[in-house]
Parts: structure tokens; C-alpha cells; sequence
């Protein structure tokens, strides 16, 4: 996939992201991957989602991921979602195939970061399903 098509496929998905949250854009990813175009995917730009599907992943939350992080914006990755090593029973990072405590992944609450909600976006009311949290490095 060009860098320039993968810039743009971000863009929209990162905008869509903001007015409507996470949960709501992966499913209409799927959608599309399964051949019904339909709120943000248009005739138009569908074949930039199918790009991604075939060269990168067919994973929607993979797209997902990468819009946010062209952003800056890292998943937030809680202790409590890990399964405990099976050497020492510490939280471990399947994604950074290392111990959370040294993973990069950013926690909850660190030092030099900042944070935001994306699961409903502010283009809805109320929280539609858990809240998405992710988080910026200040620079
Ligand atoms: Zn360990
Ligand atoms: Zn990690």
C-alpha cells in the first residue's frame, strides 16, 4: 500500500474516531470488509480500506491502532487485562513480549503523558460500551 494512501486511509479514520469512538469505526470497518459501504466508507474511498485489508491486515482494529498511533496516540494497556508470566506471575505484555513493568506500552497513570477517552467520541451521548483510553506523549 503507498505511504500516501496509507496517510490518507489514517486521516479519515482517525477524524471518524473522534466524532463517533472506537468501537463504532471498527464496525463499520467491518462492514466494508464485508462488502457494505456505509457511513464514513463510501464508494469513493472503499478501495483504500480494501488496500489495507489485503496488504496489511484484515484485523479492523489493526487499522484502528495505526490511525491513532499516525496521531501519537498509544492504546492504553492496564496491569489488570495482562496474564501473569508463567516464570514469575508479574503482569506480562503478550504485544512487547516483555514483563509490563518494562514494556513500553503506557499504563494509566504515568508521568509525561496524556490522556483521552475515544470509545463514544463527541459526536454521541453517553458511554457506548468500555471506555477506550489512550494515551500521548507530552512533549
Ligand atoms: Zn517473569
Ligand atoms: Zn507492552
Amino acid at each position: 500500500m503507498l505511504p500516501k494512501n496509507k496517510t490518507e486511509l489514517c486521516d479519515l479514520v482517525y477524524e471518524e474516531i473522534v466524532d463517533c469512538g472506537v468501537e463504532c469505526v471498527s464496525k463499520t470497518i467491518t462492514d466494508a470488509h464485508g462488502g457494505r459501504p456505509r457511513s464514513f466508507v463510501t464508494n469513493q474511498n472503499l478501495h483504500l480500506f480494501r488496500q489495507y485489508r489485503n496488504t496489511v491486515s484484515p484485523d479492523p482494529s489493526e487499522l484502528v491502532k495505526e490511525a491513532m498511533l499516525s496521531k501519537g496516540w498509544h492504546a492504553v494497556v492496564f496491569a489488570s487485562d495482562l496474564d501473569p508470566c508463567d516464570g514469575c506471575g508479574e503482569p506480562y505484555c503478550e504485544k512487547c513480549e516483555t514483563h509490563y513493568f518494562e514494556c513500553e506500552c503506557p499504563g494509566p497513570t504515568q508521568d509525561g503523558w496524556e490522556y483521552e477517552s475515544f470509545s463514544s467520541g463527541k459526536g454521541h451521548d453517553g458511554n457506548q460500551g468500555a471506555p477506550l483510553l489512550y494515551a500521548k506523549m507530552v512533549d
